[in-house]
């Protein structure tokens, strides 16, 4: 049985619990490792994305940044106080960011030169934004929905297909040591009518390409009882041989560990032979 989490956010990001409340929770639940995950979010135009007030009345301002310049202190910040905290607990500590990322010109190499000058073990790429061709106008997926339809310049299927994409890049720029959630936009209605399997499948294949593992989230079982990624898509990573790391996304101590057992049990029956762990 799994007994880490590589995906998991404190109040450093918008998790509910302190860090510190994280760690003796792992310690107690008798893991021997943990990453600790907050999100990395740097998008030039964040602020201006249309749903801005709205990410930052949920989950506080220090979340979302439009500068990789004035946001590096903090994370640099961060990271030093996960490694110090970490001294106190009998327990492996790893430092993770879940990074977001962008596509406008320059991002990536902004990113590559940023990242470089942060003291930190693993990468995860989460993706919670469709955008416009070039990147400017970011739409958070969670309020796809309810967003007024006059800030949606494409339609629902170019905004999906675009974020598949997305992924598939993100992927391949083979930063990131695993993938998460990767059908987390199937939370948007319309996703029931049009899931996007070739686009999913194009995202499984650079996986497979670029030997990067991705994440089995039982954040989908506490939401709508369905992992994420669902059946069809987890069964296409097995068959082609992804490795597969079991996360909770916990953003409290609750939700550490969430149905782990049960989740290994069904990938075992389902024929996953290839695990991922970080060393
Ligand atoms: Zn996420
Ligand atoms: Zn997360």
């Amino acid at each position: 049985m799994q007994k880490f989490s590589y995906h998991t956010h404190t109040s450093l990001s918008d998790g509910k619990d302190s860090l510190e409340d994280m760690l003796q929770k792992a310690v107690d639940l008798g893991w021997e490792q943990i990453g600790i995950s907050d999100h990395m979010i740097i998008h030039k135009d964040i602020k201006q994305a249309p749903t801005y007030d709205k990410l930052i009345d949920r989950s506080g301002d220090y979340v979302y940044h439009n500068s990789f310049e004035k946001s590096l202190p903090m994370f640099q910040k961060n990271a030093e106080s996960i490694r110090k905290t970490a001294k106190k607990y009998p327990i492996n500590v790893l430092v993770g960011f879940e990074v977001d990322y962008f596509t406008y010109n320059g991002w990536k190499e902004e990113f590559k030169n940023f990242i470089k000058q942060i003291d930190y073990d693993y990468l995860l790429t989460g993706n919670h934004f469709f955008f416009d061709e070039k990147c400017e106008v970011l739409i958070d997926i969670y309020r796809y929905d309810s967003l007024e339809d006059i800030y949606k310049t494409d339609s629902y299927e170019t905004y999906i297909r675009r974020h598949y994409q997305t992924i598939g890049q993100a992927v391949s720029s083979k930063m990131f040591n695993f993938l998460a959630h990767l059908d987390y936009a199937r939370r948007i209605k319309q996703s029931e009518k049009y899931p996007c399997r070739d686009e999913q499948l194009k995202v499984v294949d650079c996986l497979v390409k670029n030997q990067v593992a991705a994440e089995v989230s039982t954040k989908g079982l506490r939401k709508n009882n369905v992992l994420y990624p669902d059946d069809f898509v987890l069964k296409k990573m097995i068959n082609k041989g992804v490795e597969l790391v079991i996360s909770d996304d916990a953003h409290n101590i609750d939700e550490l560990g969430y149905c782990f057992d049960e989740t290994s049990i069904k990938l075992e029956q389902m024929g996953c032979k290839k695990r991922f762990c970080l060393k």
